[in-house]
């Protein structure tokens, strides 16, 4: 049977309750062929089995107030009513100028224009050209190579895999990337990387002076910007830097002219519990340019942005004035309806404030559920980690109380993640961000919907906890 045949757990798959893999026409990501859902509700999502799911993880931190909000609703069936596409070369549209006004007014002044794209590699393929636009037009010719981290991710396009560094994603293609203009310095990973002899301060300042060298090896006034994402989000798994890191790191692009740049197409738009990662997360060190995509339009559309700071702008209004990138579905209608909707909500219904609380109260569960003097979990329980919706758990198996386990060659978070979905749980297993090589790391990410309750987050901690034990139990020699 080839692997797409079969379950995450090695079974046949049956989601229509039939022996067997169901019949599909679409070449699946996954190795097994993923059960079909009918209906949502919420966080709650229906299976064509009957099976209901409760969604831990919003997608891929993507559905931010659940699904099928009366409001989102409501504004994207107005809005098909009036204008459902304009070609944004000819045509402007009335939800995307409000769109745009709402996202560079609640800035606190770290960003004056906007533009718009369909989702996150799209944007951040938008600030690449963008950040080169900008020199191009200031006469800095010269400027065309981009620094960004290790283990890092910034989308599946050719370029954005060529500026990230997430290993086994990128290796397929390794052949094809661009190695000439994107160029690489270590994560910002305290738990994995500080040495046992370095202060937060010493490591925090050995990751400074490592982008200085890779500035000055490249010529300083041939970086065009450094890249991060604010708080890592598909490589190491839920991975916010050190105090200060992020101060510092804007401190060299400055010296030597370059735009700091960061992608917040996962930790953004609230996900954090603020509105932007960087005010919370970022030592509330606004960047020159910045992307988000996936809870700006909390899963109602295909959207994403590009946030321009007051010096982009200013570069640009000076010569052609204009944003020299565009694709077909740029600001369109629809998408930047149910986004403005999505956006309204999380103002109107106070959510930020409401993640910050429940994710405080679900961290609290998880340290106890997980790491508690009698859990069965504790001793491979390596770190819980991040702030507001969005929380990573990474499990380690170097101790020497993992001699009784055998996981027979699979990895655990996926283990992890099958056995929850079987159970009802959705989460997100990720491998691989442990080590430099993409060998090594099992972690799962929560990410709740901003309006989630008190007692759903009960009861992610108790479905979690009970399929993290499960698994250990099951591999036990
Ligand atoms: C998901 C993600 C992307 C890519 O977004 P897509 O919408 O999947 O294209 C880029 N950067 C980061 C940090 C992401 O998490």
């Amino acid at each position: 049977m080839s692997p797409a045949l079969v379950s995450s757990a090695g079974e046949p798959v049956s989601s229509n309750g039939k022996a067997g893999p169901r019949p599909t026409s679409i070449l699946h990501r996954t190795p097994w062929i993923p059960p079909i859902a009918t209906r949502a509700e919420g966080s709650y999502i229906e299976l064509e089995s009957g099976q209901r799911l409760f969604d831990a993880i919003g997608g891929a931190a993507v559905a931010c107030i659940g699904m099928g909000h009366p409001v989102v609703t409501k504004a994207l069936k107005e809005q098909i009513d009036r204008v459902s596409y304009v070609y944004n070369m000819q045509l402007s549209n009335q939800p995307a100028e409000e769109l745009a006004t709402l996202l560079t007014e609640s800035s606190n002044g770290a960003f004056e224009l906007c533009g718009f794209a369909s989702g996150g590699s799209e944007a951040m393929e938008g600030v690449i050209k963008l950040a080169r636009q900008y020199f191009h037009e200031t006469g800095q010719l010269q400027r065309t190579n981009f620094i960004a981290r290790q283990l890092s991710f910034h989308g599946n396009t050719v370029a954005t895999l060529s500026l990230a560094y997430h290993p086994t994603r990128r290796t397929p293609y390794a052949a094809i990337l661009d190695s000439d203009h994107f160029h690489h310095v270590s994560p910002a990973y305290a738990k994995r990387f500080q040495r046992p002899e370095e202060s937060e301060e010493d490591y925090v300042e050995r990751l400074r002076a490592e982008l200085e060298a890779k500035f000055i090896e490249l010529g300083p006034d041939t970086v065009i910007g450094f890249v991060a994402e604010t708080v890592v989000g598909a490589t190491t798994g839920v991975g916010p830097a050190p105090k200060g890191y992020f101060k510092a790191m804007k401190s060299v692009c400055e010296k030597y002219g370059a735009l700091f740049i960061l992608d917040e197409v996962m930790s953004g738009m609230g996900r954090m519990g603020t509105m932007h990662a960087w005010e919370s997360f970022g030592d509330g060190v606004a960047p020159d340019l910045q992307a988000v995509a996936k809870g700006l339009g909390g899963g109602y559309a295909s959207i994403g942005a590009v946030l321009m700071s007051k010096r982009i702008v200013a570069g640009l209004r000076d010569a052609s004035g204009l944003w020299k990138h565009g694709h077909t579905y740029q600001a369109n209608p629809l998408a930047c309806a149910a986004s403005l909707a999505v956006q309204k909500v999380i103002r109107d219904e106070n959510l930020l404030e409401n993640c910050r609380i429940q994710g405080a109260y679900l961290e609290k569960l998880l340290k106890a559920r997980l790491q508690g003097p009698n859990s069965l979990s504790a001793p491979f329980t390596f770190d819980i980690r991040g702030g507001g919706g969005f929380w990573g758990i990474e499990f380690d198996f170097d101790g020497p109380e993992a001699a009784t386990l055998d996981f027979k060659g699979q990895q655990f978070a996926m283990l992890v993640q099958a056995h929850a979905l079987e159970h009802g749980l959705v989460i997100m297993g990720m491998t691989g961000g442990a080590n430099l090589q993409g060998t090594k790391g099992d972690v799962i990410l929560l990410a709740p919907a901003y309006n989630v309750t008190a007692q759903e987050v009960e009861m992610i901690a108790e479905m979690f906890g009970d399929s993290v034990d499960a698994v250990l139990k099951a591999h036990q020699v």
